[in-house]
């Protein structure tokens, strides 16, 4: 069997392609290797929102930050807030990261799309963390379409020293095609570990403002000039994404009837696999976006049967089918060879690659309880659920909406208090809508971080108009979800926050979540519903999971 690879060095921007190990392996996550490389890569700053599998990103850069300072690692109030910040950072000329799981990027969108038009002088790279399988989120939705809905360039590594090599030359990429740069990670990558090396750190950046500034002002006369600009980058990033070494192409001569594509984290699974072929396959792996087009049909024309393996939506595989019609079968995620729904495992892709499951024996099976997800015993939000579902006794169909949080858990039994859980803020808005729509009572629930990140909005509509609904802000004093990042607000702001709203001071409530206060609390919701108008309740008792991790110290 005769081999050919055609390989092509790494890019000539990666700042860490010929540096030095400055100091032993270390062994780190995989969201922990991109802010390392970041970090390495002379940020500024870091900016973040945090959720699962996403969080340990600005985690880590903040623990680097020593005392310093620097870089600078803030926590903010969304998505979109910590996007535009980085930008911010950016415009000055200086390197930011920022940080968020896969629905993050849905509330960051707007600045997103819109910077991939501005003239980004100083490197501004996004780390995106999907989640199929959805192991902590609400859907499996892949980011590398929003890399190419905005036309900028996405990588993908497949394993931590990967993420910590691509996240630095991000930057790079970022100031060379003046475009933010994704790097998209999905859950399994993100929280596992691997040893990394490191190399030399770069310095900061020095302070320069934006060579046009016309650039940044996208009025619709600059914004047609900055698209046509971004337009005309586009081969210029197909010839990088060409000759990336992330986008590597293996044929072997003897061998033209099958072939592999793989991205990201599923070449592992296919190298796993790979001694049990009978015959190795070609094999075109991709870490880098835009598709290598030149590569993809080197592999379409050596072989008659494709199969795309990836992590996430069939991308590849759409943007691929019909080439060669009629000559080529491309199998995939489309074509039911590889399950459209949930994490590739390497079990399915030896399944997909023909090869004979390598599941173990079947256990007996064992009558065990179940034992679903359920809220800390002596959870504060467990006495706001029994206190709410009091007072909503003999109501005959109220609603509650709710919103995500741990709280999200009082779905289930024994609390099944709450009716909704859509996206963040949404409990506020859907109970406006449930509200005008002829419902009562009808209650919104949500957690104080979920109120800042996107809840004050929509009680501003349901100020202007009066709704004739109760909001419950159950603050908890934390982001407890996600480990327990500080509040961004605490209640005492908070309260003259929803006061300088407009609410009216009769209908503003602040109760104590305590099981010794049910009676009390359930009493005080009750004459809220029987106001027709609007009214807002915070629920305020620490998380005890909190509580105990500061009593700790
Ligand atoms: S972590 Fe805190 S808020 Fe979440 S369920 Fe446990 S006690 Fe409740």
């Amino acid at each position: 069997m005769s081999t050919t690879s055609t390989c092509v060095p790494a890019s000539a921007d990666a700042d860490c392609k010929a540096t030095q190990r400055t100091e032993a392996p270390l062994v780190l996550l995989g969201d922990e290797a991109v802010a390392r490389g970041a970090c390495d890569a002379g940020i500024t700053a870091a900016y973040a929102y945090p959720g699962t599998p996403s969080t340990e990103i600005l985690e880590y850069v903040m623990a680097q930050t020593g005392g310093r300072g620097r870089p600078i690692a803030r926590w903010c109030a969304n998505e979109k807030t910590a996007y535009e910040e980085a930008m911010g950072v950016a415009f000055a000329g200086k390197r930011a990261l920022v940080a968020m799981k896969h629905v993050g990027l849905n509330v960051a969108a707007d600045p997103f799309m819109n910077s991939a038009l501005v003239s980004v002088h100083g490197g501004l790279v996004l780390a995106v963390a999907d989640d199929p399988g959805m192991h902590s989120s609400q859907n499996e939705q892949d980011s590398r379409w929003y890399a190419d809905f905005a036309r900028i360039i996405c990588l993908e590594p497949a394993n931590q020293q990967e993420a910590y090599e691509m996240t630095r030359e991000a930057f790079d990429l970022s100031e060379r095609f003046r475009i933010p740069v994704m790097i998209r990670l999905v859950t399994r990558l993100a929280h596992s570990r691997a040893v990394v090396r490191v190399s030399e750190p770069r310095g900061e950046n020095a302070a320069k403002m934006a060579p046009d500034i016309s650039s940044w002002i996208l009025l619709p006369s600059n914004a047609k000039r900055q698209w046509r600009d971004l337009l005309n980058k586009q081969p210029a990033l197909s010839d990088y994404t060409l000759e990336s070494a992330h986008n590597r192409l293996d044929l072997i001569e003897a061998e033209r009837s099958f072939g592999v594509i793989t991205t990201g984290i599923a070449r592992n699974y296919l190298l796993e696999n790979l001694d049990d072929l009978a015959i190795r396959p070609s094999h075109l792996h991709i870490g880098a976006y835009p598709l290598p087009l030149d590569k993809v049909r080197v592999l379409a024309d050596h072989v008659k049967t494709l199969l795309v393996l990836e992590e996430g939506y069939p991308i590849v595989e759409r943007l691929l089918r019909g080439i060669r019609h009629g000559q080529l079968l491309i199998l995939g995620k489309e074509t039911g060879e590889v399950p459209a729904a949930g994490e590739l495992t390497p079990d399915i892709v030896r399944q997909a690659l023909g090869l004979t499951s390598h599941r173990g024996v079947d256990l007996p099976t064992l009558d065990l309880p179940s034992r679903p997800p359920q809220l800390c015993s002596g959870c504060p939000h467990g006495d706001s659920y029994d206190a709410l579902k009091k007072a909503l006794l003999g109501f005959e169909s109220p609603v509650v909406t709710s919103d995500i949080g741990c709280y999200t858990l009082g779905a289930l039994p024994p609390y099944s208090a709450i009716q909704t859980c859509v996206c963040m803020g949404a409990s506020v808005s859907m109970a406006t809508g449930a509200a005008e729509a002829g419902c009562y009572p009808v209650l919104a629930v949500i957690g104080d971080s979920t109120f800042v990140h996107s809840g004050v909005t929509p009680l501003m509509d349901a100020v202007s108009a009066n709704t004739d609904m109760t909001l419950i802000i159950l603050d908890n004093e934390t982001v407890a979800m996600t480990g327990g990042q500080p509040s961004l607000l605490p209640t005492s702001r908070l309260a003259g926050l929803i006061l300088g709203l407009g609410i009216d001071p009769d209908h503003f409530q602040v109760i104590s979540a305590h099981r010794r206060d049910t009676e009390k609390n359930a009493e005080i919701i009750r004459r809220e519903i029987a106001h027709r108008g609007l009214s807002v309740i915070i629920a305020v008792r620490e998380c005890i999971e909190t509580a105990k991790k500061r009593k700790r110290g």
